[in-house]
């Protein structure tokens, strides 16, 4: 079981597989007031940043489930590097329909909601394993600027304009869902940078080290289009921001 090759690939150098720095990660994270043993579940834990620096700088416990065997090995690999491998826990698998055992104070999924189906049904999973009180935290893409054309949108990688919404409606549709937004942060066109260009030295790397791999003419052809696509297309349509939620009273 594992995720598409070609990410296991370009984000093989990524600690961090979203749009925040590590300076966000740790606002975020100062934002939430974590008091230390705050248990954290994370569906689509990625490299384990996230559990891992929180657990050396704010004391939490945690799991991570993530699809892909090269991330999840890198994940346990940090926590062993930053001294928190009791502290957190990483699983390689399916997070879909994962529940956790025992409820935890804050359940996250950062960057994956395909998991559940789309957001409403990210945060119907995440609640099952919540506490009653509890944060739920929700990674997740809204439009900086309405793409003119479906055109556009596909430039940026999404299917539609409808796959996402505008900052305002996203925030309004977690109301709608019954929760109040209770905090967030949000990347910048700085931060993109880190996420994507970041992908690009990983490419080129990857094509001296394999030239002969079947996968090479992809990347390849990756590694020639994407940074025109991303500074013309994602850097300047897409947003991206972690929303930290609790069910409204
Ligand atoms: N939350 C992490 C990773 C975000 S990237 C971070 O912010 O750094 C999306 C992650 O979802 C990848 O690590 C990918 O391997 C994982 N993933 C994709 N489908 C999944 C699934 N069905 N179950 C668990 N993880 C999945």
């Amino acid at each position: 079981m594992d995720i598409p090759r070609i990410f296991n690939i370009t984000e093989s150098a990524h600690r961090i597989h979203n749009p925040l720095t590590p300076e966000k990660l740790a606002i975020l994270g100062a934002a939430l007031r974590l008091e230390p043993g705050t248990r954290l579940l994370d569906l689509g834990s990625g490299s384990g940043e996230m559990l891992c620096t929180w657990a050396r700088d704010y004391g939490i416990i945690g799991t991570g489930i993530d699809m892909s065997q090269l991330f999840t090995e890198q994940a346990k690999l940090r926590a062993e590097e930053l001294g928190v491998a009791d502290k957190v826990k990483f699983i390689h698998g399916d997070a879909t329909g994962y529940v956790a055992d025992e409820k935890v104070d804050v359940a996250a999924c950062i960057g994956a909601t395909w998991i559940g189906g789309g957001v409403a049904g990210t945060i119907d999973l995440l609640a099952q394993s919540l506490r009653t009180g509890g944060i739920i935290l929700i990674g997740e893409p809204y439009w900086r600027q309405l793409p003119p054309t479906e055109d556009v949108a596909k430039s940026c990688l999404a299917n539609s304009i409808s796959d996402f919404l505008m900052l305002p409606q996203l925030l309004e549709s977690f109301g709608n869902l019954g929760y109040d937004v209770v905090e967030m942060v949000l990347a910048d066109q700085d931060s993109w940078d880190r996420y994507e260009a970041a992908k690009w030295l990983t490419m080129r790397r990857w094509l001296e080290a394999n030239p002969d791999d079947e996968f090479a003419k992809d990347v390849r052809v990756k590694l020639t289009s994407e940074p025109v696509r991303y500074a013309a297309y994602t850097r300047e349509y897409l947003g991206w921001g972690v929303f930290a939620l609790m069910l409204r009273l």
